[in-house]
């Protein structure tokens, strides 16, 4: 047998794939310029960032990076393990357990990485674990808890009686963990956080929570969602993403200093990779520093926020779930979804991405509106028209 077959396979393959056949759009996004970024074709508004609060362009934020880069230089030069280390990790690591009440935090190069390292090693090298995870959880808690080995347990998505019924159905005696995100990625819905921490009580279970939607944008200081509720010391461990709300790159888990030390010693993605460069640490320290003294981006977000799902709301233009500043339209056909991204980016310069599967089941394709803290209300109000328009046009079905 000779290469042509492999060769072949990726051909069919790439033809069946048609124009599902991921293509990115190339931005040039200007420091102090956000939500305006530039295009081939010219200058275009950001509908779909995860720089909620626009903290990637933050003058303390980039301040921080610069002073670094002189300090450090460019990259860390190893993994932490081996020389990669630098003081601007650890300050942020502390900063991080401080933040939301933990005895110690470690991090990652990426939120993806943290969850699939720490929960290959929280679900992993405890015997006979029993993991119980949300339907809808992201991909990287799929992926941890599949490295992990642990018996999974999946409950229907923000179910609390289904999670009662999985745990109950366990062997009491049985390690027990329950994972879940509290906004959810990409419904934007919000976990039903007490009840949650109510059963891991009840039924002995050690509870992971995916704060990457929530972290910076909601609870005090931007703790989060289960420090909005007073729940924070219910959930054993929190994770988080400095991509987002903080404006950089890298994840991390905070919680007991026992849990964290087995983390730092056995998560391979923490192990065998490069620390983040210092600046982009320095850069994250700055930002969470910042968010924890100022609720303006805060109160900037959620204001647009609620000002979109009203107008959405009016329009009788359907959306996934109104509870948090993820708004998730909700097309349900991949065509049709593709078709209206690509009209708002052609003729209102609006580009807000199509998601489709794996990202979301089959049938639930959103366009996933992300309004942030930088948005002026006119914006929004725009953006809407705009949607409005085309949803028209395309002939999509409204709410009754
Ligand atoms: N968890 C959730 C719920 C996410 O949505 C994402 C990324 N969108 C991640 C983890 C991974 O975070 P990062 O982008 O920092 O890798």
């Amino acid at each position: 047998m000779d290469s042509s077959v492999y060769m072949d396979f990726f051909a069919r393959l790439a033809q069946e794939t048609g124009d599902r056949k991921r293509e990115f759009l190339e931005l040039g996004r200007r420091a102090g310029r956000f939500p305006m970024a530039s295009t081939s074709d010219g200058e275009i508004s950001l509908w779909c960032s995860n720089d909620y609060l626009g903290m990637g362009q933050h003058p303390d934020v980039l301040d921080a990076m610069k002073r670094a880069v002189d300090e450090y230089g460019g990259g860390s030069g190893g993994s932490r393990n081996i020389g990669g280390t630098n003081h601007c990790h650890v300050d942020l690591e502390r900063e991080l357990a401080d933040l939301h009440g933990k005895e110690d935090a470690v991090l990652f190069a990426s939120g993806y990485s943290a969850n699939e390292g720490s929960l290959s090693v929280l679900a992993g090298v405890i015997d006979d674990c029993q993991a119980f995870s949300d339907s809808a959880n992201h991909a990287s808690i799929i992926d941890g808890l599949r490295h992990s080995g642990a018996r999974k347990h999946i409950f229907r998505h923000n179910d609390g009686q289904h999670l009662e019924e999985l745990l109950a159905a366990v062997d009491p005696d049985r390690p027990k963990l329950v994972v879940l995100e509290s906004v959810h990625s990409m419904r934007g819905d919000i976990a039903p956080l007490a009840e949650v921490a109510g059963l891991a009580k009840r039924y002995g279970a050690v509870t992971f929570l995916d704060e990457v939607h929530a972290v910076g944008m909601y609870g005090p200081q931007g703790a989060g969602i289960a420090a909005r509720a007073g729940l924070d010391s219910e959930f054993t461990v929190v994770m988080g993403t400095l991509a987002k709300a903080f404006g950089m790159t890298g994840g991390y888990v905070a919680g007991p200093a026992v849990l964290m030390d087995a983390v730092r010693t056995h998560a391979r993605s923490f192990i065998f990779t490069t620390a983040l460069p210092p600046a982009v640490a320095a850069g994250a320290l700055a930002a969470v520093r910042h968010l924890r003294r100022s609720d303006t981006e805060r109160e900037r977000l959620a204001r647009n926020a609620r000002l979109m799902h009203g107008l959405l709301r009016e329009r009788g233009i359907p959306v996934l779930s109104d509870e948090s500043h993820i708004v998730p339209v909700l097309v349900g056909e991949d065509r049709l979804c593709r078709r209206m991204s690509a009209l708002l980016l052609a003729r209102h310069g609006a580009y807000v991405q199509a998601i489709d599967a794996p990202s979301v089941p089959v049938g639930e394709e959103i366009l996933r509106v992300a309004p942030s803290a930088v948005h002026e209300p006119g914006e929004i109000r725009r953006f809407v028209d705009a949607l409005d328009g085309i949803w028209s046009e395309l002939g999509a079905a409204r709410r009754g």
